[in-house]
Formats: C-alpha cells, sequence, structure tokens
C-alpha cells in the first residue's frame, strides 16, 4: 500500500473526508458508526447469497490483524460479512495473524478461518512485519538478534496455520539504529540492505515457513513505490526467486494531493512490470480505499490493475469494506463510474433488493462492470522499456509516457528483441548499456532515450569490470553513437514546431533542459521555440542501419502532459510506431493495447476530450464491445506532404470518438 495516511496530522484526513480514528487506527469508531446504520433486523432476513464469482478474476478481501482480533466473535463476522458479500462477490479472504505488535491468538484465528472455509471461502494467511505503522513507518531491524527471533516466530506462527501466506508492504527496513550503522559498513545503504533483506527472506521467512509447513505458499507483495525498493531492501532480483509467488500493490491514489503523487496508469504498469520480473508468478494486484478525491478514482485503480490481466484483486481492507459509502465523492462529471447507478438497489440471488450501505458497493460495481468484457481481451503489448535491478533515475517517469497515450511495457531484462526501444535515466544502472544500445542500431532498430539518460552517461568513456574481473571496454561512452551536450542550462517555452509545421501552442509555459549539438551530425525533428531562440523535443541521429532519437523531458515530469495534442501524436509515431492503433489527442488519455486487435481508450481528465485513433489500413471499423456501437474509419496519410508534392497516399484508417471524463471505451478492431 505505500505511505499511507494513520498519524491524525496528516493532510489525507481533508482529502479522504473522514479523520484517523474512522479509518479503525485507534479503536474501532468507524465500525461502531457503520453498524450504528442499519437495522440488525434486515441483516438476518439479508442472507448472504452464495452467488458465482467474477467469470474473469478472483476477488479477495484482506482482513489486518485488529480485524481478525475481533473475529473470534461469530455474531460480529457474520453480520459484516453478510453486508460485505451482498454488494461485492468476494472468492478469498487473507487472514492476518501479525501487525504492529498485534498477535492475534490462535483460537480466534481457527475460528475466523472455520467461519469463511464454511463458507466456501478460500483463506489464506497475511503478516505485517511492523513495529509501529502511523507514519513515519517502524519496521523491524534486521540486524539485533532479538527482532530478528521476533519476525521468525511470527513467521512459524502463521505457517502453521495456513497453507497460503502473504506478506504486506512491510517486508522492508528503514532502520538506522547503531547496530544497522554498525553493519552497513562501507556499503550504501541501497547495496547493505537488498543484501540484508535477500537473507532475511530466505532465513527469517521462507526457511522458517517451509521448515514448519512444507506446503506453505508464501508470496510477498511489493508496494507501489518500485523505483525507491533497493534504499529500503526490497530486493526485486532476488527474492522473486525466493518466493513461490509475488504480488502487487496497484493502488495510486490520487496524483497531485497524495503524498506519492503517483500517476494513474502506474496502477496497470506496475502490475506488468513485476509480471515481467516473475512472468506466471504474480498472484493479482492489490487496492485501498485511501488518498481519493471522488469515487472514479477509486475505481479506475480497480480497473487498471484487472487491464493489466491481473487474475486476483485484493481489496484493502474488511473493515474500509463497510465504511458508509462517501456522498462527497461524488464528482460533477458522470463518466464510466455512474454513482447514481451504483446507489441503485442490488438484487440478490433471492430475489430480494438490498440498498448499498458501504464501500463494499463501489467495488462491487466497478468490479461487476470490466468483468462484462476482460475475456475479450488479448494480452497486453505494449512499447518496451528497460529497468535494470536496484536502479533509479527519472522517477516513475515510464508512468507519465503511459499517461500521453503511449502504452509501456517494463521489463526488468534489456529487451534486446524490440524493434523500438524506450530508455530512461535508470537505465544508466547497466554498465554496458552503451553497448547494447549500438547493437540495437547496427541491427536497424530505433531507440529512443531521454535526455535525462543523454545528461547522465555523457562524458563517461568508462571501461567496466564483468563478474569475472575481466576488463571491459565500453568504448568512447555515448558520444560514440552521437555528441550532444546537456548541461544545466533551461529553456522556458510554450511554442513548438515539426520541422517547417505549423507552430502548436501549450496553455502554460514549461521549462526544459537545452540540447546542444552539432549542426548536420543530428538534427531536430521537433523543437521548441524560446524567444528569439529554439531548442530541440525530439531530436534524432541515424547510426549505422538504425536510428537514435533523444527526447527531452520536461523538468516537471508533469509537464509533458502540457505538450499541445500534435507534438504529443508526432513523438507517439515514432514511440508506439510498431503498435497497430495508436492515439491522437492531448496527454492524460492511456491506451491499453491487447494482441488480439482489442484496445481500451481511458480517459483521466476532468472534462470530455475528442481524440483520434490511428489504425493500420487493415483496420476499416472499430466495434464498441459495451454498446455494439460502429465506428467507421477514414483513409488518412501520416507522412508528412512535401512542397510542391502531392498529397502522399493514405496508410492508416483513423477515427474520431469523444470519450467522458474519467471513462474507458472499448473497442475491437475489424477487417472490412
Ligand atoms: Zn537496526
Amino acid at each position: 500500500m505505500g505511505r499511507f495516511p494513520f498519524d491524525s496530522g496528516s493532510k489525507y484526513n481533508k482529502i479522504q473526508g473522514f479523520t484517523h480514528k474512522e479509518m479503525g487506527s485507534n479503536g474501532d469508531n468507524g465500525m461502531r458508526k457503520v453498524i450504528a446504520g442499519f437495522a440488525v433486523g434486515v441483516l438476518i432476513l439479508m442472507c448472504s447469497t452464495s452467488a458465482k464469482g467474477y467469470q474473469n478474476f478472483k476477488a479477495a478481501i484482506y482482513a489486518p490483524a485488529r480485524d481478525v482480533n475481533q473475529m473470534g466473535d461469530a455474531n460480529w463476522l457474520a453480520s459484516r460479512w453478510d453486508e460485505i458479500t451482498r454488494q461485492v462477490k468476494v472468492d478469498k479472504i487473507y487472514l492476518e495473524t501479525y501487525r504492529s505488535e498485534l498477535l492475534v491468538d490462535e483460537k480466534t484465528v481457527l475460528a475466523a478461518k472455520k467461519f469463511f472455509e464454511s463458507k466456501g471461502v478460500k483463506v489464506a494467511g497475511g503478516i505485517t512485519y511492523t513495529i509501529k505503522e502511523s507514519f513515519p513507518f517502524q519496521t523491524f531491524c534486521y540486524t539485533t538478534p532479538e527482532q530478528r527471533k521476533k519476525a521468525k516466530e511470527i513467521t512459524e506462527y502463521t505457517a502453521r496455520l495456513f497453507d497460503e501466506i502473504i506478506l504486506d508492504d512491510f517486508f522492508f527496513t528503514n532502520c538506522k539504529c547503531e547496530t544497522c550503522i554498525k553493519a552497513k559498513g562501507d556499503k550504501s545503504w541501497s547495496e547493505f540492505r537488498i543484501d540484508l533483506m535477500k537473507g532475511a527472506a530466505r532465513s527469517l521467512v521462507v526457511g522458517p515457513a517451509k521448515a514448519v509447513n512444507p506446503k506453505v505458499k508464501m508470496v510477498i507483495k511489493y508496494p507501489n513505490w518500485y523505483e525507491h525498493f533497493q534504499g529500503c531492501g526490497f530486493n526485486l532480483e532476488a527474492q522473486p526467486k525466493i518466493f513461490d509467488g509475488i504480488y502487487t500493490g496497484t493502488e495510486t491514489r490520487d496524483p497531485v494531493y497524495s503524498d506519492q503523487h503517483l500517476q494513474q496508469y502506474e496502477g496497470y504498469l506496475i502490475y506488468r512490470y513485476f509480471e515481467n520480473i516473475k512472468p506466471g508468478g504474480n498472484g493479482g494486484g492489490w487496492v485501498d480505499t485511501f488518498g481519493v478525491r471522488y469515487m472514479d478514482r477509486y475505481a479506475e485503480q480497480l480497473w487498471l490493475t484487472l487491464f493489466a490481466k491481473a487474475p486476483e484483486i485484493t481489496l484493502f481492507n474488511f473493515s474500509l469494506m463497510l465504511r458508509p459509502i462517501p456522498q462527497e465523492y461524488r464528482a460533477q462529471w458522470q463518466g464510466s463510474f455512474d454513482f447514481n447507478e451504483m446507489m441503485q438497489p442490488i438484487k440478490l440471488a433471492d430475489g430480494k433488493t438490498v440498498a448499498p450501505s458501504s464501500m463494499a458497493r463501489p467495488a462491487g460495481y466497478s468490479l461487476e462492470m470490466v468483468d462484462k468484457f476482460l475475456g475479450k481481451l488479448g494480452n497486453p503489448v505494449g512499447v518496451k522499456s528497460y529497468k535494470p535491478y536496484h536502479s533509479v533515475g527519472e522517477d516513475f517517469l515510464q508512468n507519465y509516457i503511459g499517461m500521453c497515450g503511449i502504452p509501456m511495457d517494463l521489463s526488468p531484462e534489456f529487451p534486446a528483441e524490440a524493434n523500438v526501444i524506450f530508455l530512461t535515466e535508470s537505465a544508466k544502472f547497466d554498465k554496458t548499456i552503451v553497448a547494447k544500445i549500438k547493437k540495437q542500431l547496427v541491427d536497424g532498430k530505433t531507440v529512443v532515450i531521454t535526455s535525462g539518460l543523454y545528461k547522465a552517461m555523457q562524458g563517461q568513456p568508462f571501461d567496466w569490470f564483468d563478474d569475472a574481473h575481466h576488463r571491459q571496454a565500453q568504448g568512447g561512452g555515448i558520444e560514440d553513437i552521437v555528441e550532444l551536450r546537456i548541461g544545466d542550462e533551461k529553456a522556458r517555452t510554450k511554442q513548438f514546431q515539426r520541422r517547417w509545421g505549423p507552430v502548436y501552442e501549450s496553455k502554460q509555459e514549461i521549462i526544459i533542459p537545452q540540447i546542444k549539438y552539432l549542426t548536420n551530425d543530428s538534427s531536430e525533428e521537433i523543437f521548441c521555440l524560446a524567444g528569439s531562440n529554439g531548442y530541440p523535443i525530439l531530436h534524432s541521429t541515424d547510426y549505422a542501419n538504425g536510428k537514435l532519437y533523444i527526447l527531452t523531458i520536461p523538468d516537471n515530469y508533469g509537464d509533458l502532459y502540457n505538450l499541445p495534442a500534435e507534438v504529443l501524436t508526432q513523438i507517439r509515431a515514432v514511440l508506439a510506431k510498431e503498435m497497430y492503433v495508436r492515439l491522437d489527442g492531448p496527454a492524460q488519455v492511456a491506451m491499453f493495447v491487447y494482441d488480439n486487435d482489442t484496445f481500451i481508450v481511458e480517459s483521466f481528465r476532468d472534462e470530455p476530450v475528442d481524440v483520434k485513433i490511428v489504425a493500420d489500413m487493415r483496420i476499416s471499423k472499430l466495434s464498441d464491445i459495451l454498446t455494439a456501437e460502429e465506428l467507421f474509419g477514414e483513409a488518412a496519410s501520416t507522412q508528412p506532404r512535401r512542397l510542391g508534392q502531392p498529397e502522399p497516399a493514405p496508410d492508416k484508417t483513423v477515427f474520431k470518438m469523444t470519450i467522458k471524463p474519467h471513462s474507458f471505451r472499448v473497442f475491437k478492431g475489424k477487417q472490412p
């Protein structure tokens, strides 16, 4: 779940519209309020239905230790379970045994387990290795013997009770006690901690669990801050091999008003990235109810997880699913998430109807909506990008590119087979990156790098030593491909131009790094106008049989969204040239593309937006999977018309459409 607010002084309280007490971190006031809000008599009449689950995924609920701790009371549990399952279908429950010094006693855990098994619900265990989870978090210290012993005991206790255990977000360490400082020695904190937590995964979690229960399946759930994992010891290189499965925190909350500022697209990208780390081993995505200002944002997180083809979605958490539906979450617009429709009475399997009463309903409503079509989608495809293990640089940038309508597919291995590769600054952590780029270009492929990667690599014609301590020559560094200079000089601009084309304006001025180049050695494909000057936005050079592009990234990545639609469309034409559909329109509209001619266009904008879909010529019409509406396209040329030359022949089919605020449309491309 990444960072979330349990402290009363947090700005979140205002954003979320409820105080920490209602979230159940301090007593359970919120719960009492919920229960007071509906008649107990209704509960007895409306037995929970044993309705079949969703067709295309499993839904799970995570019950933290403080919820499980109350589950020894059968009446307490039965009434709440009924309320949840009237509103959302649930296949599985995670019962947490430990969190923040609360260890649930065995009798209570077993009573809860028995209850859920009697309902035909799959049961698994959960552990959160925290000492204190109010912000700032206090994790375990993995260098002091007493804390290591405690962690091991929690594992063994839980493994005796369950055949599957998931670790919630906190199997990392931020401890800087004197013992940890001494143990770190001359290493960086990142180096020290990724080793420390690799060892802890083996000796305190997976090893001890298998020793007491050889058939236990151990799953580690990773939170949403993947770019920074190494800093606190989450080891994406080693741990996914140690654990039987991994799981993905797909919650991103509000991109502006929540403190991590994660972009919406990450809900999709992070699932795909982790799937690429452990193919077939990523068990699902996980979304909480925190940090949103309107209900659409909550729904979007669930949808994006499932658009990424997660086989399971976990709803965090049991008590939050019982929180009354906040009416202030009704947005000014009505998009794919229709608040009024969501509030309609629910028809139960026995024919009775019941009114939505808690957050379980927005969850259920959102899941039902996408379950209708997920089975029609093929495998997700996107533009390959590469993030070496434990790398950092231009943090989370691929998500901003995704928000610009370019489908992204992030991988921990260099995707040499791809015809187009997008590399950000984090690629500098690969000591052979220049040689790899050269190889792609010699092979006739396209490589797009950011201004940030070039800047980080310039002036480094270094050699390096491989694992066998053999000296390897990197050659002349990145300058061996093209000689640019990117320093600390900036330019302010709001006008953009493609070579000899019209000038396009952004709504706001943006600040970009100045790329300096040697005339006629490389050239400006798109540039900005800045006073009486100009600088590259998309720059290119030929090398051997391929082409290298350098994409200028604004100082504030969010300013990518301010680039004019026409400029974004040109960037998409390079980056997404291999995709059979591309977007033509402004940013904050994303594309999710699948390998069977199906795709989703989703807008995260607060107002309706007109976009065009540029498809390969073989696709002549689009069928809207949700409405059965058919859209007919027009043949068009995407090639620039040269002076004195006739209009180039059509090479694409263009479809026009409007997307409502915070809405998606799902299409199937059809041939004539
Ligand atoms: Zn310590």
